[in-house]
């Protein structure tokens, strides 16, 4: 089916006046400075939050001993 009516530009305007995204809101790892997202692991030290810290595992390392055994 087709459309009944054309939509006019006013139209299209205020249907796409919601269409605006928003900027990412970055935070700086207290730890090391690192741009991370709020309440997520930090990529580059594993900071959570002062109680918890994850052991990041080196990416190429891990390849190579998987590729090893
Ligand atoms: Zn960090």
């Amino acid at each position: 089916m087709l459309p009944v009516a054309r939509t006019s530009k006013s139209r299209k305007g205020m249907r796409r006046a919601h269409h605006a995204l928003t900027a990412v809101g970055y935070h700086s790892c207290p730890k090391c400075g690192h741009d991370r997202l709020p309440h997520r692991m930090c990529s580059r030290c594993g900071y959570v939050r002062p109680d918890l810290g994850l052991i990041l595992r080196d990416k190429k390392k891990n390849k190579q001993q998987d590729a090893s055994e």
